[in-house]
C-alpha cells in the first residue's frame, strides 16, 4: 500500500506530542522521501521510513554542579541514540537554555541523513543540556562539563557512540569532557571529535563546517556558471560556523557584511577584513559577550533585536540556529535580488521560507547538505585516532573540498528537475535516506 504523506505526518505527531522542531524536520523529509518509497516498494513493505523517524534510544539525566557561590545547580542532560544503521551514533552536544527533547531528536534526525550524504560510515545522534554557558565562569563550565559526562560516559565510546560540539560547546568544553572521559574509564580513545591538537583532535575541524558551507555554495554557483567573487553576503552568528563561513566568502573574494547573535546583528557596510573576523572570534571566545561590540571597535551599525535578512546581498548563509530565517524574511530577501542561500545551521530556515526560495527557483541549500563538512571532518578526526596518526592540513582541505562535492553531485543525481533546476531537499534527502535503508534492509526486522 502506497504511503501517504498526511497520515504518515498524523502518525508522527501523534506519538511526538508537542515536539514541534522534530515534526517539521520529519515533515521536510518524508515530502520528498514518500513518493521515492512509492517508486521503490521494498521500503514501505519493511517500514523504513516509520522505523527511521524513531530513536534506536533517547537517555536522559540529571546534571547536578555547584555554582562559584557553593550553590547547587539542577540541569537536565540528553543523548538521543537515533541510528547506528551505518556506523556509530554521531552527532554534537549543544548546551543552550532551548535545549529540549524534542529539539535534540530533529537535530539527531537530520544528522542521521547528513552523516550518509558525507559518505562516511557515521550513525546519527545528538545530545546536549538546557544549561546556559553565558556568564558563566570557567570553572563553572568545567564543573557543569564533567558531571554532564560523569553520567554521559557509559553510554559512548569509539566504537559506540561519538560526540562533538555544537552551540555553546566548542574546543574548551569537548577538552573537559574528554578528560573526565579519560579520567573514569582510564581508555584513551576517539571518544570525541573536536579535541585539541595535543590530544587527538584534526587539523581544520574548527574550520570545516563554516568552509565547507560556502565550498557547497560555490558548487551550487558553478552549477550555473557563476562565482562567489564580487558577490555580497549576508551572515547571521557570530560563533565557530558563522566566522568560519565568513572568512571563506572573504578567501573567495566575496563580500561579507553581516554577523549577529541572539541581541541583534551589525551591519558593515565596507565587509569584514580578516583583522575583524579575528576580532570576532576571539571576543565571541567569552561565552556571553555580544556582538554589538563590534561597532565601537570598528564602526557600522548594530541593529537590536534584528536579524539580518533585510540586508540586501547576493548570496545568504544563516548560521546561527533554528528557524531563524522566516517566510516574510526569505520575501524580503527575494525583493532584495538575494540568488543564493546556503545553511551552515540546522535547519534555520522554516518550511515557508524553503517554499519561497523554491518558488521563486533560486538556489537554496539545506544544512544536511551544505553544512556536512563538520562532521565529515569528524569523520576523518575518527579515522585518523583508529589509525593513531595526524593527517596534514593540505590533505584534510583536499578532503573537505572532495567531501562538498560528492554531497553536490549526489544532490544534482537526485535532485534534478527536467528544466535543469536542481532541487537540494530532494536531491539530499533522497541520497542521505537510500544508504541508510539499503542497511536497514540487510538487517531484516530489527
Ligand atoms: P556557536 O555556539 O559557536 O555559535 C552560535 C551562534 O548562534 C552565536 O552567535 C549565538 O548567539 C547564535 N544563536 C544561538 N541561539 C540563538 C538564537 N536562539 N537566536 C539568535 N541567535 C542565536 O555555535 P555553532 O556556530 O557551532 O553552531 C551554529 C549552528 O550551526 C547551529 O545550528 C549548529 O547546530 C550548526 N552546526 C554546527 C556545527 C559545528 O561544527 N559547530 C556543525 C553543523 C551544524 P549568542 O552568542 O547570543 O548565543
Amino acid at each position: 500500500m502506497a504511503v501517504n504523506l498526511s497520515d504518515f505526518m498524523d502518525w508522527v505527531v501523534a506519538r511526538n506530542p508537542g515536539e514541534t522542531e522534530f515534526h517539521q524536520a520529519v515533515h521536510e523529509v518524508a515530502e520528498t522521501v514518500i513518493p521515492f518509497i512509492n517508486a521503490n516498494p521494498v521500503y514501505e513493505k519493511i517500514k523504513v521510513l516509520e522505523r527511521m523517524a524513531e530513536p534506536d534510544r533517547i537517555i536522559s539525566f540529571r546534571v547536578t554542579w555547584a555554582d562559584d557561590n557553593g550553590e547547587v545547580q539542577v540541569n537536565r542532560g540528553y543523548r538521543v541514540q537515533f541510528n547506528n544503521s551505518i556506523g556509530p551514533y554521531k552527532g554534537g552536544i549543544r548546551f543552550h537554555p532551548s535545549v529540549n527533547q524534542g529539539v535534540l531528536k530533529f537535530l539527531g534526525f537530520e544528522q542521521t541523513f547528513k552523516n550518509s550524504l558525507t559518505g562516511l560510515p557515521m550513525g546519527g545522534g545528538k545530545g546536549g543540556a538546557d544549561f546556559d554557558p553565558k556568564g558563566k565562569s570557567q570553572h563553572e563550565i568545567m564543573r557543569f562539563c564533567q558531571s554532564f559526562m560523569t553520567e554521559l560516559y557509559r553510554h559512548v565510546g569509539a566504537n559506540i557512540d561519538v560526540p562533538a560540539g555544537d552551540i555553546g560547546v566548542g574546543g574548551r568544553e569537548i577538552g573537559y569532557m574528554f578528560g573526565q572521559f579519560k579520567r573514569i574509564t582510564n581508555s584513551f580513545e576517539g571518544v570525541l571529535t573536536g579535541k585539541g591538537l595535543e590530544y587527538g583532535g584534526s587539523l581544520m575541524r574548527p574550520e570545516a563546517t563554516g568552509y565547507g558551507a560556502v565550498y557547497f555554495l560555490e558548487d551550487m554557483l558553478h552549477h550555473i556558471g557563476q562565482e562567489i567573487e564580487g558577490k555580497t553576503a549576508v551572515v547571521s552568528g557570530s560563533g565557530n560556523v558563522a566566522t568560519h563561513a565568513a572568512e571563506k566568502i572573504l578567501h573567495r573574494g566575496g563580500k561579507p557584511v553581516t554577523l549577529s547573535d541572539s541581541g541583534g546583528f551589525i551591519f558593515d557596510p565596507d565587509g569584514f577584513t580578516q583583522e575583524k573576523i579575528d576580532w570576532v572570534k576571539e571576543h565571541k571566545k567569552q561565552r556571553g559577550a555580544r556582538i554589538s561590540a563590534y561597532v565601537a571597535e570598528f564602526g557600522g551599525e548594530y541593529h537590536e533585536g534584528k536579524t539580518p535578512w533585510g540586508v540586501p546581498c547576493d548570496v545568504a548563509l544563516p548560521c546561527a540556529t533554528q528557524n531563524e530565517l522566516l517566510g516574510d524574511d526569505a520575501k524580503t530577501l527575494l525583493k532584495n535580488g538575494c540568488k543564493a542561500v546556503s545553511e551552515g545551521a540546522n535547519m534555520p530556515c522554516d518550511m515557508k521560507a524553503i517554499a519561497a526560495f523554491h518558488d521563486a527557483r533560486i538556489l537554496y541549500a539545506p544544512g544536511k547538505a551544505s553544512n556536512a563538512g563538520g562532521v565529515g571532518m569528524s569523520g576523518l578526526e575518527m579515522s585518523q585516532n583508529s589509525a593513531r596518526l595526524h593527517r596534514t592540513e593540505e590533505d584534510l582541505r583536499l578532503a573537505l573540498r572532495k567531501i562538498m562535492d560528492d554531497i553536490h553531485d549526489a544532490c544534482v543525481r537526485h535532485g534534478s528537475e527536467p528544466d535543469g533546476y536542481v532541487d537540494y531537499v530532494k536531491g539530499a534527502n533522497i541520497a542521505g535516506f537510500k544508504k541508510v535503508a539499503d542497511a536497514m534492509l540487510a538487517f531484516g526486522v530489527v
